[in-house]
């Protein structure tokens, strides 16, 4: 049965006119299920008995079941169980609230050579309503409001670009769960079509762009995307988004011992980033079955003190759940070993 949570409210809208229902229907029942949260149509007070008969009929609410957990004080990692395989979602207690990393496919076609996720392989995208009920079933389960969330998670979001739109649309859905799109960050590899098309989507959704490296030649060995769209394209790209959007993009640059970590790397990333409405976040590399390691305290604060020197904006990312298997695809993994 088709789950409730992959319709948009237009979606559900058209169904529900076709089947001799009214418009003001749908504001119901999508209050229903993301408002009141209920857990059977038949609890939804404000419709027909046959709108109830109707959707149980038609559509099932079901949210997914939690496979394994690991929590720490700053984070807690899920494993949630979905058709024929499982994702990971990290959620991470900030100053600010809770903020939920999720998962937009099965595994990952980018092959990334310093990312765990890139060696589970693309098994399928997630459909709109399990990227959905990725977020709706961990705030039932801590039963608190989840006020961020970062599509950081497994899988490359827009190689999922149209499921991608429409949980967009589904989150911020003023009838629905309402979080404000500020409140939201998609991260991609650098799919610079898709950055193109995203920056006529006229949202407020944040996006993030991982770069990682500062010219074509340590690009090209660490993310194989960069032999489809080099550096050159993904700037342009990144100047059309902000021209239309006069949003600023995020950078990531995770710091690797002795690839992309130099002094010299900091003068060619501030050359390349100076100027544009950017914001740099530099990030402590997570270990994992690569053979890439971190770079040390002060290299990472060398880095960081010249970029801010030549006039960039850039930020130390906060690390969190280093002890729960934080990064992409590690609780996966571990879980499909102990299997
Ligand atoms: N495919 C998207 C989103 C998923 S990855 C993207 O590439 O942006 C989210 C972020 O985590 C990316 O910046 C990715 O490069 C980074 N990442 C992957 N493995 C990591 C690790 N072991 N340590 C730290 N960051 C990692």
């Amino acid at each position: 049965m088709r789950s409730i949570f992959d319709l948009t409210l237009n979606e559900l809208e058209d169904i529900l006119i076709n089947n001799g229902f009214k418009k003001f229907n749908s504001v119901q029942v999508f209050e229903g299920v993301y408002k009141q949260k209920v857990r059977s149509f038949d609890d939804i007070t404000n419709i027909s008995k046959d709108l109830k008969a109707f959707l149980n009929s038609n559509f099932s609410l079901k949210y997914l079941n939690i496979l394994t957990s690991l929590e720490s004080e700053d984070a807690n990692k899920y494993l949630l169980e979905v058709e024929g395989s499982t994702v990971e979602v990290v959620l991470m207690k900030q100053s600010y609230g809770n903020s939920l990393c999720i998962s937009s496919q099965i595994g990952c076609n980018m092959a990334c050579a310093f990312c765990e996720s890139g060696r589970l392989k693309r098994l399928r995208n997630l459909s709109v309503s399990e990227m959905v009920l990725e977020v709706l079933t961990i705030e039932r389960a801590i039963n608190e409001r989840i006020g961020n969330v970062v599509v950081m998670g497994i899988g490359e979001p827009f190689d999922n670009y149209e499921n991608l739109i429409k949980f967009l649309n589904i989150l911020t859905c003023p009838k629905g769960i309402d979080l404000g799109s500020r409140k939201i960050t998609v991260s991609t590899c650098g799919l610079v079509p898709k950055i193109k098309e995203f920056a006529h989507l006229n949202t407020q959704v944040n996006l993030a762009i991982s770069l990682h490296a500062p010219n074509d030649k340590i690009r090209n060995e660490l993310m194989p995307i960069n032999k489809a769209y080099n550096i050159e394209k993904l700037m342009e790209a990144i100047d059309y988004y902000i021209k239309e959007t006069n949003r600023r993009v995020t950078i990531e640059y995770i710091l690797l011992n002795s690839i992309n970590d130099s002094l010299e790397n900091a003068k060619e990333l501030a050359n390349l980033l100076k100027g544009k409405l950017v914001y740099v976040n530099l990030i402590p590399y997570n270990s994992t079955s690569s053979s890439f390691a971190r770079s040390s305290k002060n290299r990472i604060e060398e880095f960081f003190d010249y970029l801010t020197k030549a006039g960039i904006n850039v930020q130390k990312r906060r690390e969190m759940g280093k002890n729960i298997k934080g990064a992409c695809g590690q609780l996966k993994a571990s879980y499909e070993s102990e299997i």
